[in-house]
């Protein structure tokens, strides 16, 4: 089958409000040897299954829900459907034609007001070594610091390589590493291949130029537009992106893979056993038919052994059981697409750039034009008197596919979604699976988790080290030589091996 898919996305013009994931760093690398302009562009899903296409039902918009609170932007209302291409760039915005003129939000206008208040300075640029005593940045808290607008929102990676791993190499990442960002090693660059191949197998690459923070988030959406399809038809999709709040915050993550394979079936009857609502929900289902969804994360290994012990593992349950919260929100209807995009910056009624909109009509002509209902059959059909209509010009018109996809991917909302976590540990040098682990969801360690992570990003303590009975982290921290919590490990060490000695208990120390 056809499927033509590619994810990816990234616009250089140093705007940092997003950061890149691991796969868009591959993917520059990739670009390594192109031309200037080419580096200027995007890669975009596209999927076009060709029947798939032709299949897409119709849309039924249901408008989506918008918090009250205030928008740092205003939608004018005005009536109308699509527009012809070759006014996009200055049509007036407009919300979907079968929108009910009830369903039109409109928001005072605060431009005066936002006038009057101090223009925003640029942030002052972090400081690539940790800040001293004497630096009033050590009075904010990291959630101020690094994740608060204008700066990145959180990725799922902030709560796993963090909290779950190690808090304080975190935070000796984030404060004395350039870019806060952790060194990249040819281990992780292998990774990244891995990552990309299996990529490449469900989806294909499609380069698309974005101008606008709007043509960017547009892109992402239809990604995942794009991903929901192909999960559809062929059962399984790669590199997921969702979003989702925490303690009130944007968290953003790309999954490995969804599917509708099962990774344990025997395993999955055991733990649908133990819970009463499960069994409930499973009886229910039995008079449906059941397509459940499953999320899988990918590791890579430079042995054939897939890790093992607890501390290993916890990081990456805790990365799926997180996945597994944003998708459900996302599945659920709950999530706030304009409180994320308010968070962003990013105005839902900004109009696509002329260029991201020809590009991707180019490659889904009938998701992005519409004929003109107005063309008589008997006028002439060159492209100067019967012009293409926009489908969807906007983030905001856009959101009306999403949400469509996103009904039909999961039908049963959140309950469509397995209880079951899988990850699976490939082999670097030639991406076969060396093991599989597989985890039942537990919010309730994620919750914890994530209320003891946000303490220390709120700055309501300090970073924690490791445990003593995890200090084979150390071995793999590069930070070890110049650790204060080690040295104190250390020395906690040596002082119960002396007590034990002065005791007649000996040791081994
Ligand atoms: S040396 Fe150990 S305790 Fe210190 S930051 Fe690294 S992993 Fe954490």
């Amino acid at each position: 089958m056809a499927t033509i898919t590619a994810v990816d996305s990234f616009v250089d013009d140093g705007d940092d409000y997003y950061d890149l994931t691991p796969e868009e760093e591959a993917l520059l690398c990739e670009l390594d040897d192109l031309t200037e302009e080419e580096e200027a562009l995007l890669c975009a899903l596209d999927t076009t299954i060709p029947h798939l296409s032709k299949s897409t039902p119709p849309l039924t918009k249901t408008p989506f829900v918008e918090t009250s609170s205030p928008a740092p932007f205003q939608h004018n209302g005005n009536a109308g459907g699509a527009i012809p291409r070759q006014k996009a760039a200055s049509r007036p915005l407009s919300p979907p034609a079968t929108l009910d003129a009830n369903d039109d939000i409109l928001y005072p206008d605060l431009t005066r007001a936002l006038s009057a208040l101090p223009t925003a300075t640029p942030p002052p640029p972090e400081p690539t070594t940790e800040a001293t005593d004497a630096d009033p940045t050590l009075r904010k808290s990291p959630l101020v610091r690094f994740r608060t607008f204008p700066r990145k929102p959180f990725a799922v990676t902030d709560f796993t390589s963090g909290g779950a791993w190690c808090e304080l190499q975190y935070y000796y990442t984030l404060t004395r590493l350039p870019g806060g960002k952790k060194t990249k090693t040819a281990a992780m660059k292998g990774g990244t291949k891995v990552h990309k191949k299996l990529e490449k197998e469900v989806h294909t690459m499609v380069r698309v130029h974005v101008d606008t923070k709007a043509d960017m988030f547009a892109l992402k959406l239809w990604n995942v537009i794009q991903g929901l399809r192909t999960l559809r038809d062929t059962g399984l999709t790669r590199e997921m992106e969702v979003w989702g709040m925490v303690d009130g915050h944007l968290v953003t993550g790309v999954i490995d893979g969804l599917s509708y394979s099962c990774p344990d079936v025997k395993f999955e009857e055991e733990v649908l056993s133990a819970s009463q609502e499960a069994r409930e929900e499973s009886g229910a289902k039995g008079e449906r038919k059941k397509r459940t969804i499953y999320l899988s994360d990918v590791k890579t290994r430079g042995s054939q052994n897939p890790p093992t012990g607890a501390a290993s593992l916890r990081p990456t349950k805790i990365q799926l059981f997180l996945y597994h919260r944003l998708l459900s929100e996302m599945a659920e209807g709950t999530l706030d697409f304009f409180r994320v995009l308010r968070r962003l910056d990013i105005d839902p009624d900004e109009t696509f750039s002329d260029d991201f909109i020809t590009e991707m009509a180019s490659l889904h002509d009938e998701v992005f034009y519409e004929a003109d209902p107005n063309a008589s059959q008997e006028s002439p059909t060159d492209s100067e008197s019967a012009p293409d209509l926009v489908k969807y010009g906007t983030i905001r018109e856009l959101l009306w596919l999403v949400k469509e996809e996103l009904g039909l991917t999961f039908p049963e909302g959140r309950r469509s979604l397995g209880q079951l976590v899988s990850v699976d540990y490939r082999w670097r040098e030639d991406g076969s699976v060396i093991g599989t682990n597989t985890f039942p969801v537990d919010d309730e360690a994620l919750e914890l988790q994530l209320k003891s992570d946000m303490q220390w990003w709120r700055g309501e303590r300090e970073p924690r080290g490791v445990d003593i009975e995890d200090s084979f982290k150390c071995g793999y921290c590069e930070f070890a030589g110049d650790c204060e919590w080690r040295e104190r490990m250390d020395e906690e060490r040596l002082r119960k091996a002396r007590e034990k000695v002065a005791a007649g208990g000996g040791g081994h120390y």
